[in-house]
């Protein structure tokens, strides 16, 4: 018998360019959290199931203005930058790391204050339809034991990293790893308490190997990290060509490009995800496909901070691996609905191009645009396979990972593809009445 029976319409990605929309549908649910079956109302067993989950109390009834969606997976945040989230960010990477990252993350080092933090970026995240989240934290052991903790306690599918940044000329003396044997260490002791959390929850957590980008280490601590993804088989997860100044201080240090600088010390695996990638060549893309290392794409923050635009509709066209991720804080929300409407207008500048001084003909990059299900698959399944997760769809077989949002408008009787775009693009926290991970409620709007 199922465990938990919800009846409304949902919608899921079929494929990269196809939403599908289910009307008044039954959705079943099993003890583990995963979708068993879901029932269109010609089903013969329909009636029966719908009446044994109303009379035994284990039926979620949407209201007519209430839709089901799956939960996003967010592939790129810092959590420890939530307080600063929506500051600064006029600023150049460079001024924006030194003068409002770096000593915010160094406050970290007092546990109290990552507990004080995480526990209200961790219900941020749900409550913004979020359920699962690859997170870089600081360099403080206790305070991503805290994160962990935290999502474990809220409920989040959390995939925590210990940053790594060990290189003296990049980083600031009161915030950095003192050497790469002392970062090495603290992150192999990081993994053991990590696993030892894992082993008591049915949660997800999963200790990730960071590396902060490719300025901010030295060449041992790469080099034990990738000894340590391997020796734990853990996911990696750091920034790759995300601006021109990053982007050149590789090519200026070791006379080549991030991407073939991870891939020499092995960081580039089926298991990896890069963030943004703005300014990756041709040359980048075939590595890291050949590599199905996946992109985080983060079109708010790379507006501010890119220097470029990722062409998304190139690289699922030509098959790399890629998903959405919000990047708090060079984002101001950790709001996915908010990640995708900017994919969509990025990619539309990107196709015009921006000075109109020049002929149309040569101001844009020919046929960037994405549309909504594109952006929506990439919030979805595409961080789902990126973090090798049966999640990002409501289909048998996957995990009952949710969201249920209220659409306020009755003006006009609208076809269900045009109540999902609609929902894309107007729901806001608010709207967001309640989220699920394994079929367990881990969010209620109050
Ligand atoms: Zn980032």
């Amino acid at each position: 018998m199922e465990n938990l029976v919800i009846h409304g319409t949902y919608f899921t990605s079929k494929n990269m360019n196809e939403v599908e929309s289910h009307e008044d549908h039954l959705i079943c649910i099993d003890r583990c959290g995963t979708i068993t079956r879901t029932l269109s109302p010609t089903n013969d067993e329909y009636s029966q199931i719908l009446n044994d989950a109303r009379q035994t109390e284990r039926l979620i009834e949407l209201k007519t203005n209430q839709y089901l969606l799956p939960g996003f997976i967010d592939l790129h945040v810092h959590a420890p930058q939530w307080p600063q989230a929506g500051l600064a960010l006029d600023l150049p990477l460079a001024d924006w790391l030194n003068h409002y990252t770096f000593p915010l993350e160094a406050k970290f080092a007092d546990s109290h204050y990552a507990r004080y933090v995480y526990q209200d970026f961790v219900h941020q995240l749900l409550s913004h339809g979020t359920t699962t989240a690859m997170m870089f934290g600081t360099i403080h052991n206790d305070a991503n034991v805290e994160l962990a903790r935290q999502s474990i306690m809220q409920g989040l599918r959390a995939f925590v990293g210990q940053v790594v940044m060990d290189n003296p000329e990049q980083t600031p003396e009161y915030y950095r790893n003192q050497s790469s044997t002392t970062a090495l260490h603290a992150t192999e002791q990081f993994i053991k308490k990590i696993f030892a959390l894992a082993k008591k929850t049915s949660s997800t957590v999963v200790p990730v190997i960071t590396p902060r980008f490719v300025p901010s280490r030295t060449d041992e601590a790469l080099t034990g990290l990738s000894q340590l993804a391997r020796q734990y088989d853990l996911p990696v997860q750091s920034h790759l060509s995300e601006s021109d100044w990053e982007h050149g201080y590789a090519i200026k240090r070791f006379g080549i490009h991030d991407t073939a600088v991870m891939d020499h010390f092995h960081l580039l695996t089926k298991k990896s995800v890069m963030a943004h990638g703005t300014q990756l060549t041709e040359d980048d893309l075939t590595l890291l496909r050949q590599r199905e290392t996946t992109i985080a794409h983060c079109p708010i923050s790379n507006i501010y901070f890119g220097n470029g635009v990722l062409p998304v509709r190139k690289l699922l066209a030509h098959g790399n691996s890629i998903g959405l991720g919000s990047d708090i804080s060079g984002g101001y929300l950790p709001s996915l609905y908010h990640n995708i409407r900017q994919a969509i207008k990025s990619s539309q500048m990107l196709t015009d191009g921006v000075d109109s001084s020049l002929p149309a003909t040569v101001r844009g990059v020919k046929d960037s645009r994405i549309t909504m299900a594109n952006a929506f698959y990439l919030a979805t399944v595409g961080g789902a396979k990126a973090l090798q997760l049966k999640t990002g769809k409501i289909a048998p077989g996957f995990q009952a990972d949710f969201q249920i949002v209220n659409d306020h408008q009755t003006l006009m009787k609208l076809s269900s593809a045009d109540i999902f775009q609609r929902l894309m693009y107007q729901t806001e926290q608010q709207d967001i009445q309640s989220v699920y991970v394994a079929g367990k409620k881990v969010y209620e709007r109050e």
